[in-house]
């Protein structure tokens, strides 16, 4: 295209109405704008909306999910290796298929990179997803390349839905919340690598190294206990709140009861409530499968925690101290439109 015919041509009636951007629209209100567009079909048994589609293939249930991580948005290139990048995005695709229930399959990935781009760091990168994979029971299978400004990793990845997948929808009031794992440490490991990209330690561990909660989701699922389920990728907060919006409840969260390590609880427990790029689950069990989740969590391999409990609507979430007293915190997580850069 020459560039005169690039240059855009002037609208008659002049440029009145300005357009709007997706930073102005933000993540969510452009998600409002986009989704109602998809028309839905009889095999498509969980739209948009959800930690992953699920879809009918014959008799199986299949779970769609796609996730990228950009260069100066979701990392710095010194805040990981290649090959941990590559794993980097098996997991946290691998977490939205977890929020579900379901074990990951086969992936397909998409690398795009600058053309001064060491060819060693993509083949890394394609090492480290295949890896992973192989690590949780799946393969990659296959992907594509592209030139870009910015490195990208953009995975899609299939996993095989339970019997009884477990949406963001079927909370009530009464139903308990909780938690696997512990929140906030991730967080902590971007806030220390912003300072010092040579920074180590725990929480820049836990940043670089993520693992989807593949086994808990899995049994809980199996088990027929979670009512409600969700990853907490963009902040506890922000994910309860997806959580009650889906199902039509309120939520109280306990705050003394969010699990965190002591160095989250120093560096601020706003870290746990909404740092984000924790991958643990959040769910909602009904308050008559308390003994059975709490006897079956023994075998997750990893905390399962009790943090508060589903109220009646409107669909939002309140934080309380030890006495049930309100505390003031912003329910503000992540927004990928609106989040700073990296
Ligand atoms: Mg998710």
């Amino acid at each position: 295209m020459s560039p005169r015919r690039n240059r855009r041509a002037p609208v008659p009636g002049g440029n009145a109405r300005r357009r709007v951007t997706v930073a102005e629209a933000g993540e969510f209100g452009l998600l409002d704008e986009l989704l109602p567009a998809l028309p839905g079909a009889r095999d498509v048994l969980v739209g948009p909306g959800d930690d992953c589609a699920v879809v009918a293939l014959g008799d199986r249930r299949l779970l769609l999910t796609v996730d990228t991580l950009v260069e100066g948005v979701h990392f710095r290139r010194g805040w990981l290796t290649p090959r941990q990048l590559g794993r980097r995005a098996f997991e946290v695709n691998a977490s939205d298929v977890a929020a579900m229930g379901g074990v990951p399959r086969w992936c397909v990935l998409s690398l795009a990179a600058p053309a001064t781009t060491p060819a060693g760091d993509l083949a890394a990168i394609s090492r480290g997803v295949a890896a992973a994979a192989v690590a949780a029971g799946a393969r990659l299978v296959g992907g594509n390349l592209s030139r870009a400004r910015e490195l990208s990793v953009a995975l899609t990845l299939v996993g095989e839905a339970p019997a009884q997948p477990v949406t963001r929808a079927g909370a009530r009031p009464g139903d308990l919340l909780f938690v696997t794992g512990s929140l906030g440490e991730a967080a902590l490991g971007v806030r220390l690598l912003r300072r010092d990209p040579d920074a180590r330690g725990a929480p820049v561990r836990r940043f670089r190294a993520p693992r989807a909660r593949v086994r808990a989701g899995a049994l809980l699922a199996g088990g027929g206990l979670a009512a409600a389920m969700i990853d907490v990728s963009d902040g506890l907060l922000q994910d309860l709140t997806h959580l009650c919006v889906a199902s039509g409840v309120g939520a109280r969260v306990e705050l003394s009861r969010v699990p965190c390590s002591a160095r989250v609880r120093h560096a601020g427990r706003l870290l746990a409530l909404a740092g984000g790029e924790d991958y643990e689950l959040l769910c909602a069990i009904p308050a008559r499968h308390r003994g059975r989740v709490e006897r079956l969590a023994r075998r997750f391999g990893c905390p399962f925690t009790y943090i508060g409990v589903c109220v009646p609507p409107p669909p939002r979430v309140r934080v309380v101290d030890g006495q049930g007293r309100p505390m003031p915190v912003s329910a503000a997580g992540h927004d990928h439109f609106l989040g700073r850069r990296r």
